[in-house]
């Protein structure tokens, strides 16, 4: 049988449905999905094989922000690698608008920009910074009328700069990326997954057995990418995880925040984006070095540090009667000798097999381009023939913070 119902002949002699791509791309994240679109876009028979949900790796976590190189000029390492993020705002707005590729018309932008302040005055090294021509084309330093509704207090005394930084929900991203090219992504059982010279045999999650003919391989798997890596029988390259516990609450507050705060130090202490959950309740999720730090906690000793935060940053927030929760997730990356955190994209190829990762949601478009660029130096060809079977649409992964586990019990935090 095939995933439609209708018989064909090599299921009856119980063979594989055999199947000729071009590529076959790996993950069904924000760097599959966007690889995916920009491959077909070129011309190639491109397929997408997703083992759990399409999102459900780190790109649901993400916090959604399109940085445009802020973070990376406030430490400093406004390098030429990195200038390839000045713009990414540009381009994303573009496809939001629907005057890019891929369209990204039926995604939800959270926010327009996101915000920087600051509970003090900016120390000189960053209000230097900030007077540079760089930073001058890309920030806004707000007045106090400017500001969004929950800074228009009597207290805040900081400053406040707009960055130009959409905030983008990841899930209508995905679904945005995916919906147009759901015949093209098949839902796979990992397990299944056997590899021999330019063939490629796996079960569907359906239970159909399809062997493909492939000319190339990406791997854009985040986490997943370490276990096809040795399950083609290579060591190369390596991977490696930095774990995050980020912060999220709901319940009390209908503001929606799109922040990071700057404490003494260039990296955000806290970097606040708001949500809905599953019931329209605003989530507000939490990271930066709250959550850098919050991987040596306990959950309980996580929350406290959060309220603590809070309080001393926004000290007029009434938290009373929030509910709190913990989300455990880790970002994957390529491990090189002598970096500890790569501050743009990576892509080796080794074989017919490309491994990649986007070290950020923001960084997608530009990998895939990069990937499209070395298919076409190595002379893929393109088919003619672009027919697939017809198999199960994909599956799409909840928001984290609609998953019950990741909420504590009241009790617990509330002492
Ligand atoms: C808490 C957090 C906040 C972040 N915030 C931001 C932000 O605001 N802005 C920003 O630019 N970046 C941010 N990032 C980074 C960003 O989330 C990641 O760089 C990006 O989502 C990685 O996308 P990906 O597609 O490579 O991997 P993933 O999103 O992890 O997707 C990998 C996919 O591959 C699938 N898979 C795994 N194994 C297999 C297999 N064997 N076969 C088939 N499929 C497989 C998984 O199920 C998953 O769907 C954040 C990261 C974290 C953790």
């Amino acid at each position: 049988m095939t995933e439609t119902g209708a018989t064909s002949h090599h299921a009856l002699n119980d063979a594989p449905v055999e199947v000729s791509v071009d590529v076959i791309v790996f993950g069904g994240g924000i760097a599959g999905l966007w690889t995916l679109a920009v491959l077909q876009k070129a011309g190639y028979k491109a397929v997408l094989l997703e083992s759990q949900a399409l999102g459900a790796g780190q790109t649901r976590y993400a916090q959604g922000i399109i940085h445009g190189g802020t973070k990376y000029a406030l430490t400093g390492k406004l390098t030429a690698s990195s200038e390839a993020v000045a713009d990414m705002p540009s381009r994303w707005r573009d496809c939001y608008e629907g005057n890019g590729e891929p369209d990204l018309s039926q995604a939800e932008l959270l926010s327009d920009a996101h915000y920087l302040w600051s509970t003090t005055s900016l120390t000189s090294r960053i209000s230097g910074f900030f007077a540079s021509k760089v930073m001058r084309s890309r920030s806004t330093e707000l007045d106090s009328k400017s500001l969004p509704a929950i800074f228009q207090h009597k207290d805040f005394k900081g400053q406040f700069y707009r960055l130009d930084e959409p905030v983008f929900n990841t899930m209508t991203v995905i679904r945005a990326l995916a919906e147009p090219r759901k015949q093209t992504i098949l839902m796979i059982d990992p397990q299944t997954l056997h590899h021999e010279g330019d063939k490629l045999k796996v079960s569907s999650s359906q239970g159909v057995d399809y062997r493909f003919h492939f000319k190339k391989i990406i791997f854009n798997a985040g986490e997943g990418n370490e276990e096809l890596i040795s399950r083609f029988k290579s060591e190369q390259p390596r991977m490696q995880r930095r774990p995050l516990k980020m912060v999220v609450m709901r319940g009390v507050q209908d503001d929606m925040i799109y922040a990071h705060c700057l404490g003494a130090s260039v990296n955000p202490r806290i970097t606040i984006t708001s949500h809905r959950d599953a019931q329209g309740k605003v989530v507000w999720y939490m990271g930066g070095q709250l959550a850098e730090d919050g991987v040596n906690k306990t959950d309980i000793a996580l929350v406290k540090a959060a309220k603590k935060e809070l309080s001393e940053l926004i000290p007029w927030l009434d938290l009373n009667g929030a509910e709190w929760g913990v989300l455990e997730i880790n970002r994957a990356e390529i491990k090189k000798p002598g970096t500890t955190r790569p501050d743009t994209f990576s892509i080796e190829q080794h074989g017919d097999v490309i491994t990649a990762w986007p070290t950020k949601l923001a960084l997608a478009p530009v990998l895939a381009d990069e990937l499209v660029d070395m298919l076409q130096a190595d002379n893929v060809e393109k088919s003619t023939d672009q027919a697939l079977p017809e198999w199960a649409p994909p599956v799409y992964a909840e928001l984290p913070w609609d998953e019950d586990p990741c909420w504590l019990p009241p009790s617990e935090v509330d002492v």
